[in-house]
């Protein structure tokens, strides 16, 4: 059996894989099985923002893994508190680490709930149409997308839905029993749509009137992806709560829930917890994510970012196929007058990995290392694509 018929063998059948075997990568670029290479405009979905094997990454995993991978959260690690230092003092607040970001969020939903329960038994939380927010059954229920909902009635309650940037919407929803909102600054499955200022704005004044919880889940646009560590910081409106966890790691599992200081003090001993959670090696490789991304190299992502936006603009004048360019720094998305899958999947052929997500949306998620000749080249691709349809 080659590998592609022992996986469908052998595994549940959740994921629908491309063909793509991949052998090896380091920064922008893989490799497949045949020897082909690839660069990658995906990095494993926003994970491995400072390119694939990062050198001081890997020095300071592997430093951690020749001392010890695993003592427990009965105990301190150092690389562990370390990183949590420097993640609360970012933040200006308290963190909980785990290991994925249906976690992270699980995490910050249960703080909502919690304050629901202590005050006067809230428990409606607002998310958003069109929003993703995990895998787990609570943090499926929060995802404003019916099509993961079916087989999963009856739901644990209870998330309302509100429509993404309309405000009006969201006042209609809030009730006695309201007590959090939800919210991704940029929707990344959803089809790649930024939140305006405006809105972000509208939500915390309403979370302010109304003693309710305002969470962002920056977990696929943070850690630098909009060319700041926290996507928030492009619109000035800080929530309650953020969520971190794809990239913080680049490329090992980690989860990240910061709460400032009033809702980081809710949770008391034996509230939560993970066996896993805050492993030392991720933690050892995400400090160093969090030392490289100083304002100096987010600014040159930035730089880059604007190149590959003015290069995809260029794309929708030559090709009436394309509808709209979104997103913000280096989330971004092609909305296509057609299904988007066959265009990635022709691009993939062609030595360009990046994704359909939306059905009509193709998804770029390059490093933040990238060129400008990355990006030509990236480009380039699509256009010969776009050309063939
Ligand atoms: N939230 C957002 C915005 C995401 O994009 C994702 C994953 O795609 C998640 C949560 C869930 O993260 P994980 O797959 O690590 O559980």
């Amino acid at each position: 059996m080659n590998i592609k018929q022992t996986e469908n063998k052998y595994f549940m059948h959740t994921y629908k894989r491309s063909d793509l075997v991949v052998k090896k990568a380091k920064g922008q670029f893989l490799w497949d099985d045949k020897g082909k290479k690839y660069l990658d405009f995906f990095t494993g979905i926003s994970v491995c923002n400072l390119g694939h094997l990062n050198n001081a990454v890997v020095k300071a995993a592997v430093n951690q893994l020749s001392r010890y991978a695993h003592v427990s959260n009965l105990y301190y690690a150092p690389a562990q508190v370390n990183l949590g230092e420097a993640l609360a003092k970012k933040f200006n607040g308290k963190v909980f680490l785990s290991n994925t970001g249906a976690e992270a969020n699980e995490c910050a939903l249960k703080i909502a709930r919690k304050y629901g329960h202590q005050t006067g038994g809230r428990y409606e939380i607002i998310s958003f149409n069109n929003s993703f927010h995990g895998r787990t059954v609570f943090t499926l229920a929060a995802t404003g997308q019916k099509k993961f909902h079916d087989y999963l009635k009856p739901l644990p309650p209870k998330f309302v839905f509100a429509d993404f940037n309309d405000i009006n919407s969201v006042k209609k929803l809030i009730n006695k029993k309201t007590v959090a909102i939800i919210v991704e600054p940029v929707q990344g499955e959803g089809g790649i749509f930024t939140s305006t200022k405006e809105f972000l704005k509208g939500l915390r004044a309403l979370a302010d009137k109304h003693n309710l919880v305002l969470i962002y889940d920056e977990i696929q646009c943070g850690v630098g992806r909009t060319g700041k560590f926290f996507a928030f910081e492009n619109y000035g409106v800080k929530p309650d709560i953020v969520t971190l966890a794809k990239s913080i790691a680049n490329g090992l599992p980690l989860g990240v829930t910061l709460a400032n200081k009033k809702f980081g003090e809710l949770f008391t001993y034996g509230d939560h917890g993970t066996t896993f959670g805050g492993n030392p090696v991720s933690c050892a490789a995400a400090l160093e994510v969090v030392r490289q991304m100083t304002p100096k190299f987010l600014n040159k992502s930035l730089k880059t970012a604007k190149y590959l936006r003015e290069k995809l603009e260029n794309l929708k004048k030559k090709h009436s196929i394309v509808k709209e360019v979104r997103g913000l720094g280096l989330i971004l998305g092609v909305d296509l007058k057609i299904p988007a899958a066959q265009i990635a999947a022709e691009c993939l052929k062609k030595g360009l990995i990046i994704n359909c997500t939306h059905n009509t949306v193709l998804r770029l998620l390059p490093p933040l290392t990238i060129t400008k000749k990355d990006a030509d080249a990236a480009v380039k691709i699509i256009d010969v694509v776009l050309s063939q349809v």
